[in-house]
């Protein structure tokens, strides 16, 4: 590899040179929604964190396999292993099949992504998918000795796991600390303790997602469809397993105890993990009013919003803040970015624009190769977008400089610096120009009036000035500002 890669390890808790486990390949899980309701802000910043990474990794030349799941059975109310499972409870309220309730979410998501221009994983595998994997992950669980059979379920036996084993080496707690916080919840009857976490919990006679298995009819504990399927598709040792910081306990905790407990090793070499989104300086939550879905963000249609937010603002604002800090959203926040945005979309058209020169370069293939290792500097240094926004953002002032003809640049150098400018915000960042709404309508329009403008060009090269005039004078009373270059024109919209 020609970069030289530097993340930082939640696990080690430092940043670290990345070395895959096989030359050229990564193998990259990272934990899906649970499809029981629309995604919100909240599921937009993991998906275009990790997003960023398959993109660069394969960028810089690796053979990306990323697997990304989607939850749809064990994901219970209390995010613990108690209450009712949330896509049966929906199903239940809206007289459903769970099956009808996940596919409509997980389609709902995966347009949400689309927009966000996410690109696809490489696997996208169901946790009812494999409930055969996940029984027999249980089994190799028991069989080692570090879990127990309780009334039909089967519980993790944390406290004779952490006797050998650091359980809290993660989220950077001693067993101690987890046994203070832990909640008394209904269930605590059938475990030897309370931190114990459920492999497979016994369904109650009312139910309906259950499967067989041999300790009885029920449902795999939430943690185990990560640990199985990542281990199913990527092998006992992988690369990169990323989420949500919120992941990291219980859920990512727990599934470095299954792997170690059946396996007897780690599973995962690199833990990852984006910070969250605030809104208005308040965690996010149903009952504060203020979770707003990717859709409403779209369609402007809460509250909260005082306007629509295109896809690629919202891409664009994720982006902006390195991913191991808090993002705060506000109305404020996201119509900076919007204009960010469209500064740095303008300064990729411009790009099309600028005539190279004949005589001295100014700009220079230095500061275009200067441009470009800043840019794999960020990236290298853990995924640094932000910074890579703010040079791609000097480099606007440079294509400002050359379209005012302040400036010259060679042929090649246009033509990398073009290359460069696409790479990054295109190819890395993954904004793309967006049509039907926003910068698109605007975008529709400016193409309009270029095209007017090339009719005008056309009739002035056939000294046909009463057409010509026309256009001018036209356009001009609608507040466009004409000007004539040496090769063609340009103008602006003064209203
Ligand atoms: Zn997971």
């Amino acid at each position: 590899m020609e970069q030289k890669l530097i993340i930082y390890n939640t696990l080690s808790r430092k940043k670290e040179e990345f070395k895959p486990v096989t030359p050229g390949r990564v193998g990259m899980y990272v934990c899906g929604p649970t499809v029981y309701g629309d995604a919100h802000l909240g599921h937009a910043r993991p998906a275009i964190t990790f997003d960023l990474l398959f993109r660069y990794l394969q960028h810089i030349g690796y053979k990306v396999r990323y697997v990304r799941n989607i939850t749809d059975v064990g994901h219970l109310e209390h995010d613990a292993d108690e209450g009712e499972d949330k896509i049966a409870k929906k199903a239940r309220l809206e007289e459903l099949e769970p099956m009808e309730v996940a596919q409509y979410y997980t389609n709902r998501f995966h347009d949400a992504m689309n927009a966000l221009n996410v690109l696809p994983p490489s696997i996208e595998p169901h946790a009812t998918g494999h409930i055969i994997e996940q029984i027999q992950l249980v089994e190799e669980i028991l069989k080692n000795g570090y879990a127990y059979e309780s009334q039909g379920s089967v519980y993790f036996d944390v406290e004779k796991y952490n006797r050998t084993h650091h359980y809290g080496k993660l989220s950077g707690r001693n067993l101690e600390d987890v046994i203070n916080h832990s909640r008394e919840l209904d269930g605590v009857n059938e475990k030897r303790n309370q931190v114990d976490f459920a492999l497979w919990k016994c369904a109650q006679p009312e139910h309906i997602m259950r499967w067989p298995s041999p300790w009885s009819d029920g449902f795999p504990g939430w943690h185990c469809e990560c640990t199985a399927m990542g281990r199913k598709y990527l092998g006992n040792h992988f690369d990169i397993h990323g989420g949500g910081m919120d992941l990291i306990f219980p859920h990512h905790e727990c599934e470095i105890a299954q792997a170690v407990a059946s396996q007897g090793s780690d599973m995962v070499n690199y833990w990852m993990h984006n910070n969250m989104i605030t809104i208005n300086g308040q965690k996010m939550g149903k009952s504060l009013n203020n979770f707003i879905t990717l859709a409403q963000f779209f369609s402007g249609e809460h509250e909260a919003l005082t306007q629509a937010y295109s896809p690629m603002t919202i891409r664009f604002f994720i982006l902006q803040a390195h991913y191991r800090s808090t993002v705060d959203f506000s109305n404020e926040a996201l119509q900076a970015s919007e204009r960010g945005l469209s500064r740095l979309m303008e300064g990729l058209k411009n790009l099309e624009r600028i005539t190279p020169a004949e005589g001295p370069d100014t700009v220079g293939t230095a500061y275009v190769e200067e441009l470009r290792r800043k840019c794999y500097d960020a990236m290298n240094d853990d995924l640094n977008s932000p910074i890579v926004i703010s040079h791609l953002f000097d480099a606007c002032r440079v294509i400002n400089t050359l379209l005012d003809k302040k400036a010259t640049i060679s042929a090649d150098a246009l033509k990398e610096l073009t290359t460069v400018f696409r790479t990054f915000a295109l190819d890395i960042l993954g904004l793309k120009e967006e049509t039907g709404n926003g910068n698109g309508r605007e975008e529709a329009f400016g193409k309009v009036v270029d095209m007017l403008l090339e009719q005008r060009r056309i009739a002035k090269a056939n000294k046909d000035w009463a057409t010509s005039d026309k256009i001018r004078d036209e356009l001009a009373s609608l507040g466009f500002e004409i000007k004539d270059t040496k090769d063609g024109f340009s103008w602006t919209l003064n209203r």
